[in-house]
């Protein structure tokens, strides 16, 4: 589960971080919202949690501009502007729930698991290739149909190349989708689930392009 946190606060964005990696959510965590804005329309996130007060465009901004880009992400906003205007222009700016600072930890773990439980909710269609069958809500994943057990990186990495087939998908960005900036990864990590795919499924699954990645053929 992979989030974007988005804090110009040096303690909390280290607090908020440490709180949340223990329960199995890839952080990455950037302090502008330019950076923000940029990094979101370029690669996916599970959620954001965005602060409203950053340097280079504020959070309001990022989330305008998002939603106008019809990025449907799910956005926890943070702030410590309390004021009923403010949660307002956050709410009708889009984001889907609002943390007034200070706050509990215990708290913000709540309402993530409430707004990706809702997310995941919204109805996606289950992808279908070649016998494979992997249904994102659920995160099923069954196989000419029997159901076949992934571990959790090998569904992320099996999601993102069905989600796509026929796109060469570079290996920067698959091991981003799987861990995020800066977990440490072995350089050979993503060799190894791309093996066990193709063992648990059948060997022409994924086809490796020299040099930049993989594909599922269309
Ligand atoms: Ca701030």
């Amino acid at each position: 589960m992979r989030i974007l946190l988005v804090e110009d606060d040096q303690a909390l964005g280290e607090g908020i971080r440490t709180a949340l990696k223990p329960e199995g959510y890839t952080v990455d965590w950037l302090q502008d919202g330019a950076s923000a804005l940029h990094a979101l329309s370029h690669e996916s996130f599970e959620l954001v949690i965005l602060d409203l007060g950053l340097p280079r465009m504020d959070g309001l901004q990022v989330l305008k501009q998002l939603r106008a880009a019809a990025n449907p992400v799910p956005v926890l906003v943070l702030t410590a502007r309390d004021a009923t205007s403010d949660r307002i222009a956050g709410l009708d700016a889009g984001a889907d729930d609002y943390l007034v600072k200070p706050f509990d930890v215990a708290e913000l773990k709540a309402r993530l698991r409430a707004l990706l439980r809702r997310s995941f909710q919204r109805p996606q269609p289950a992808l279908e290739y070649r016998g494979i069958s992997l249904d994102p809500a659920s995160q099923v994943v069954e196989y000419q149909g029997q159901s076949i057990n992934l571990p959790r990186k090998e569904f992320l990495l099996l999601h993102e190349l069905l989600i796509q087939p026929g796109r060469v998908l570079t290996r920067d960005k698959l091991q981003q989708a799987l861990y995020g900036w800066d977990e440490d990864v072995e350089s050979n990590a993503l060799e190894v689930h791309v093996h066990h795919l193709r063992k648990k499924f059948f060997p022409e699954l994924i086809r490796t392009v020299r040099g930049v990645g993989y594909l599922v053929d269309k």
